[in-house]
């Protein structure tokens, strides 16, 4: 059962709201871009109705909004039901009863599998440091500390996400990440986000925030959408992966890579995982203009109702996952990648 408000579900879309133009291109700073296309909000049928260029920077191969909506617009593009906020306020009256729940212990399940490459690089064991950025309603801290036995520390600039954070028996703050300053000026053996960088205003800035907080010979590590893979291509305006308009940069293996390096970082290496939410988010943008909103949000929701625990949800996030396998094993990629790089010893 959801239990988000019907007056929030009732809201109604915004038309034109406030938006800045993205001169150059937020991963490498050139100017030089084309039009992708152009692409519009079709998850939360609550967030804005505005159309948003997508587009393509000819140097690095970033993907970026322009113009994307301004900062004093985030209530209206994250609206009320978005499903971290959701995620967020069931963790937050018995933790043991989210944890317990089907769709927690199967996303908790495949995030231990992506992280288990970053095993190669360094010792995992307790004693490491470790950052968590965007740590959300602390399951990512959680499957870190099941899957290694590491104890790391949270950010993010959600109040509520914090406090379930400290809940869960984890040291949180709650800041930017840009303006996180540890006392003592401490560096972390592990500084870690997944699905934060294509969120945020300058993914270089990120970057360079990210390099002053990891020790030298320490692992910054990311994950991020892939924008080279085949269905990024074929699928345009409705590739699940773009999150319109809440994505604003988007890259692929070359582009990541060149973005860590320009901030000291060597590159170790990207791998490949699955994610089944894009594609329910893809096949949702597809059949809504034949469906309609009803039957589409029934077969592939794509808000805050794909999170719920139910056998449909599940069985199409498995099917989608074999899909996603199957991709990886034919073609070497897929459009969920971690980005390993290593800050050098000086
Ligand atoms: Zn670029």
């Amino acid at each position: 059962m959801s239990t988000v408000p019907q007056s929030v579900l009732e809201r109604r879309p915004a038309e034109g709201i406030a938006k800045c133009e993205v001169p150059r291109c937020p991963a490498c700073e050139s100017a030089r871009r084309r039009q992708r296309t152009t692409v519009r909000e079709h998850e939360y049928a609550n967030s804005t109705t505005d159309a948003f260029p997508l587009m393509e920077c000819l140097d690095c191969g970033a993907w970026y909004l322009s113009p994307r909506p301004d900062v004093s617009a985030l209530d209206v593009i994250y609206p009320p039901n978005y499903y971290v906020y959701v995620l967020e306020s069931k963790s937050g009256g018995d933790v043991d009863a989210a944890r317990r729940g089907l769709f927690s212990r199967l996303a908790s399940r495949l995030f231990r599998k992506r992280i288990r490459p970053i095993a190669k690089y360094m010792g995992l064991t307790a004693e490491k440091t470790r950052l968590d950025i965007g740590c959300g309603n602390g399951s990512v801290l959680e499957a870190m500390r099941d899957e290694f036995g590491i104890v790391g520390t949270g950010i993010d600039f959600s109040e509520q996400a914090v406090a379930h954070c400290r809940q869960r028996g984890f040291a949180a703050h709650a800041c930017r990440f840009e303006d996180y300053a540890p006392e003592g000026g401490e560096t972390y053996d592990l500084v870690h986000s997944s699905h934060v960088i294509e969120h945020v205003e300058s993914p270089l800035a990120y970057m360079q925030k990210a390099f002053e907080l990891t020790r030298p010979g320490g692992l910054n590590v990311f994950i991020t959408p892939n924008t080279a893979t085949w269905e990024a291509r074929w699928f345009g305006r409705h590739w699940g992966g773009l999150h319109v308009p809440r994505h604003w940069t988007l890259l692929d293996p070359q582009s990541a890579r060149r973005l860590g390096e320009r901030v000291g970082f060597e590159h170790l290496e990207t791998c490949f995982s699955t994610n089944g939410t894009f594609w329910t988010w893809t096949f949702h943008s597809l059949t809504l203009p034949w469906l309609g909103r009803r039957l589409s949000d029934a077969l592939f929701p794509s808000d805050h109702r794909f999170i719920e625990s139910s056998l449909w949800n599940i069985a199409r996030i498995a099917a989608f996952t074999y899909l996603d396998k199957a991709n990886c094993l034919l073609l070497g990629q897929s459009s969920n990648m971690l980005c390993i790089f290593r800050r050098p010893t000086e």
